[in-house]
């Protein structure tokens, strides 16, 4: 889910908004029909119910693949076929002029309910995620990382895990604006940010911390496995071209900082040393990881 693009994003919460509403409609008939004891729509009694209902047309269309395996998603499969499932026993009894067993109904009203807090939850990630991204490059904004950080940092103040920071800096990346313009700079910066986010693990977290600065956070990540890791990284930038058009083809390096949360520091000391550690790469020729000493205080 969190390495879908914005736009994706925002097409999957459209359609998921309409798929809901049609949802609460075909309640409300469902509802109706029984109550009133009208003549219903017969697919509700087909044994694919869950598939030729709007939400089900929408469910089973093509489908970001990231959107298939998020385990909501899934989720939601499960309690939307038992419903209709429920319904349709419930829908049979009506049409027969029998009485309803209550607990028929509950078990579809409590299928319902467990439905609905899916596709509410589905819609809330969604939103968080658009909410808290940089719109350029996909990372997260500032906007959550100093609360995320500090969650980090309760862990590490009670000694269950050990929190490593990053801070990484593109190199001479003024030179890219001067020779090539300021959106192609931009492409640059969205194409670098992607390729960071999509080759650090899934529980590190990428933020744009100002311009062209980066923090990653890793959790459960002691500042020497965080050095393997982010030396890694920056070789890997190293070799990545960022842009390739005709004969353009654009690479850039970027230099870091590394430090570790402790628990008798704050959050800001960490980035404060990471900052540090960042301007001694920078200072010593860059496309290097430096890892914050306490002699460099
Ligand atoms: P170095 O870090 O290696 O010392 O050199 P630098 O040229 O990267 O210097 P510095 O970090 O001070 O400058 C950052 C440049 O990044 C200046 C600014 O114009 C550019 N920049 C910052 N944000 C953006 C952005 O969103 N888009 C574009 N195109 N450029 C940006
Ligand atoms: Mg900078
Ligand atoms: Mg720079």
């Amino acid at each position: 889910m969190l390495n879908m693009s914005r736009e994706m994003l925002q097409s999957t919460h459209r359609e998921l908004e309409q798929a809901s509403y049609n949802h609460d409609r075909w309640y409300k008939e469902l509802i109706r029909s029984i109550v009133c004891r009208l003549p219903h729509d017969q697919r509700d009694l087909s044994d694919d119910a869950f598939r030729q209902c709007r939400f089900g047309q929408w469910y089973y269309s093509k489908l970001p693949d990231e959107l298939n395996a998020h385990p909501t998603f899934i989720s939601i499969e499960t309690e939307h076929t038992l419903m209709h499932r429920l319904a349709s026993i419930l829908l049979a009894r009506s049409s027969n002029g029998e009485v309803i067993d209550p607990i028929d109904y509950d078990n579809f009203a409590s299928a319902l309910d467990r439905l609905r807090l899916n596709v509410e939850s589905l819609r809330h990630e969604i939103e968080e995620t658009l909410y808290n991204r940089d719109p350029l490059t996909g990372a997260r904004n500032r906007v959550s990382m100093l609360s995320d950080l500090r969650k980090m940092h309760e862990l590490v103040k009670r000694n269950t895990q050990s929190v490593s920071v990053a801070i990484m800096d593109i190199d001479h990346f003024k030179s890219i604006n001067d020779t090539y313009g300021h959106p192609v700079g931009d492409i640059v910066l969205a194409a670098l940010a992607r390729f960071v986010i999509v080759h650090t693990r899934p529980y590190d977290h990428v933020y744009r911390y100002g311009g062209e600065e980066f923090l990653i956070s890793m959790g459960n990540t002691d500042i020497e496995t965080a050095q393997v890791i982010i030396e890694r990284l920056r070789e890997a930038i190293a070799k990545f071209t960022a842009v390739s058009e005709g004969t353009i083809n654009i690479s850039v390096s970027a230099s870091f900082g590394l430090s570790t949360l402790k628990a008798d520091e704050t959050v800001e000391d960490a980035i404060k040393q990471a900052d540090e550690a960042l301007y001694v790469s920078k200072t010593s020729g860059r496309n290097k990881v430096t890892v914050w000493e306490e002699s460099q205080d």
